[in-house]
């Protein structure tokens, strides 16, 4: 069977977030009958929504070829994120690992448990950036081209971490 690509989101603005999505990303790589074939450059970005004063956060996208179903990758997705210590406290409050799936090929899922497209990507500043850094010609179903996506996305603070940060 060919396998999927998928994209995930990673964020984190607590406890050493750029520690933290480092760390995701050697779990992302070690994932059962997948393989890690690309990852953005990190980003620092202002939080958006939630409570206010939250402290930055840490972004970045992996892409990867996977034979797991979305269902069993959003699995092991929330069992890092509890590894990372996540506790589920405030809606959009402050965290030690966010962890989202982002697309899986070109699926579409309206299950509030696993919707796909993400249903928030295309407004997503710390999203679309680092996509675009790994796949720029990317389509997101119902939404449309990545590029156009990034011409209308809101306003917000997003600044690329040098790489020896
Ligand atoms: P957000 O990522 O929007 O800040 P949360 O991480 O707190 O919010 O939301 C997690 C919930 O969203 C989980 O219950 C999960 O089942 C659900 N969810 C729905 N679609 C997705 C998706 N594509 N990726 C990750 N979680 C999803
Ligand atoms: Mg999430």
């Amino acid at each position: 069977m060919q396998p999927a690509r998928a994209y995930i989101g990673i964020g984190s603005n607590l406890d050493d977030p750029i520690a933290h999505v480092r760390r995701a990303i050697q779990d992302l790589t070690g994932i059962l009958a997948s393989s890690c074939v690309a990852q953005s450059p990190l980003y620092r970005t202002a939080p958006i929504g939630g409570p206010p004063d939250q402290p930055d956060y840490i972004n970045a996208v992996v892409a990867l070829d996977t034979g797991l179903t979305p269902q069993q990758l959003l699995t092991v997705l929330q069992t890092f994120e509890l590894a990372h210590g996540r506790t589920r406290t405030v809606h959009w409050g402050a965290r030690t690992l966010d962890l989202d799936l982002l697309l899986y090929d070109q699926l579409v899922s309206a299950d509030p448990w696993l919707t796909l497209p993400h249903p928030r990507l295309h407004q997503r500043a710390f999203v679309l950036y680092p996509l675009y850094d790994i796949a720029p010609a990317l389509f997101i179903p119902g939404r449309g081209l990545l590029t156009t996506l990034l011409a209308n996305c809101p306003t917000q603070t997003i600044n690329r971490l040098d790489s020896d940060e």
